[in-house]
């Protein structure tokens, strides 16, 4: 029996088991002979398996096979598109020496955006609405405004934090329609991308946050796109990420993608369930959820056949044969949807945020580590002291009220059984943790 099955894990934004067949796909592959960019027989074999996966990967993302540039994970991917599509225009233009980024991105973008401050570039930030999500209209009076000194605009799509979800494809298509090379950091939204929503713009996505092994993932880089390296050697994937091809790796990371596509409707409505129980849970013990919406209701970013009235409609929501639902209406778990009504962003279900006054978060962690249940403050922690999340900072939270948070993440192997042992185990730690 896996480890993992004995444990009752809530930290699958952190990293997500490795899915069986995912396993099957590294192993089977981990004893090959070739190096993929050899030109004899072995070489071509292994090349073989990368080409294959590649054209797994890009069907499943719906790109092109091209534009999949494989990484060691999603920080590499992010300082690759940071600093390579910035630098890249800048070349092209001395004048585009701009860089437009969210304040509560992950730090692999944005340390390289501010990187970049060392290169003579400045950083400007994108707004952010008090759930978390980027603000569309201010957006667009900032890109007016600053439009001939662009070089690159770069917005996550779902938060790894408290999994707001901003509306990617108009925020994208917004940078688009005015010729600004946009990224997105896509990596808690494996969800979404296997349910068919699809990311204008280059992309960045990690496997082992879709239960593939860890060590790669991808940028997805639109052809013509432009992109100066960042790292130098063999030339590999179009001279923009040198490297050895990991075989093993790549073929373990498609097999991911291929099963969480197939199991994308169970592991919905899996979710659905836990997500809302999870909440009932915090709110019992006094915890305050973030954002707070106001709303008991399931969160779920995935839509199938759910009445719109008030919701921007986009089609082709790809492989359920669902639409994709914008910033839309009320919806129960009972009706099969998976939007929650929101004034401005969406939330995903398989990460909640909570805040429990009068305890750190850091305690707490380890109070239900001993009772084996692990979540995480979600927040860096450097050289052991606790930071404060500069993603609650951005919303407006203290200091003092960020260090009381927790993230409760749910992942493809999470049951009832996980929820359970929380419900035992957290009114003890919180009684605890308020004694330290
Ligand atoms: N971006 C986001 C939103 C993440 O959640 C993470 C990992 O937690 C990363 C980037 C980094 O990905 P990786 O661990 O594959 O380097």
């Amino acid at each position: 029996m896996r480890e993992w099955v004995s444990m009752n894990y809530l930290d699958h934004a952190a990293t997500t088991p490795i899915r069986e067949s995912a396993a099957d796909a590294w192993a089977n592959h981990s004893q090959i002979v070739g190096n993929p960019s050899s030109i004899h027989g072995a070489g071509r074999e292994a090349r073989r398996i990368v080409e294959d996966s590649r054209e797994t990967i890009a069907e499943i993302l719906g790109v092109h096979p091209t534009d999949v540039i494989f990484t060691s994970g999603g920080t590499e991917a992010n300082n690759m598109a940071i600093l390579g599509m910035a630098r890249a225009q800048r070349e092209d233009n001395p004048n585009r020496n701009q860089i437009l980024v969210s304040p509560v991105e992950h730090h692999s973008v944005l340390d390289a955006a501010y990187w970049l401050v060392n290169d003579g570039f400045s950083v400007l930030d994108l707004v952010v609405r008090s759930d978390g999500s980027v603000d569309y209209d201010s957006t667009t009076d900032l890109v007016d405004r600053h439009h001939s000194s662009l070089a690159l605009g770069s917005c996550m799509w779902v938060n790894n934090e408290i999994g707001t979800i901003t509306d990617i494809p108009s925020i994208g298509d917004l940078f688009g329609s005015r010729s600004i090379p946009f990224h997105c950091d896509a990596i808690q939204a494996g969800s979404l991308l296997v349910h068919g929503s699809r990311c204008p713009g280059s992309f960045s996505i990690s496997a082992h946050k879709v239960g593939g092994p860890m060590g790669i993932g991808a940028l997805i880089l639109p052809r013509g796109t432009k992109l100066t390296p960042i790292s130098f050697g063999g030339g590999q994937e179009k001279k923009l990420r040198s490297g050895t091809i990991p075989v093993a790796l790549v073929a373990g990371f498609a097999q991911a993608l291929v099963e969480a596509r197939t199991q994308a409707e169970v592991e919905y409505s899996r979710i659905t369930h836990l997500a809302t129980r999870l909440r009932q849970i915090l709110l019992d013990v006094g915890a305050q959820v973030v954002p707070n919406h106001g709303d008991t209701g399931p969160q779920i970013p995935f839509a199938m056949g759910v009445d719109a009235k008030d919701c921007e409609l986009r089609s082709g929501f790809g492989a359920t044969g669902g639409t994709q639902l914008h910033n839309c209406g009320k919806v129960t778990e009972e009706s099969g949807s998976f939007w929650e009504k929101k004034e401005h962003g969406s939330h995903h279900s398989s990460i909640t945020y909570a805040l429990f006054e009068g305890c750190r978060g850091q305690d707490l962690v380890q109070l239900l580590d001993a009772q084996g249940i692990f979540v995480s403050t979600g927040a860096a922690c450097t050289a052991g002291i606790p930071q404060p999340s500069h993603v609650l900072l951005a919303l407006g939270y203290t200091e003092v009220q960020a260090l009381t948070g927790l993230r409760f993440s749910l992942g493809w192997p999470t049951t009832d059984e996980d929820l359970d042992a929380l419900a035992d185990g957290l009114p003890k730690a919180l009684t605890q943790a308020r004694t330290l």
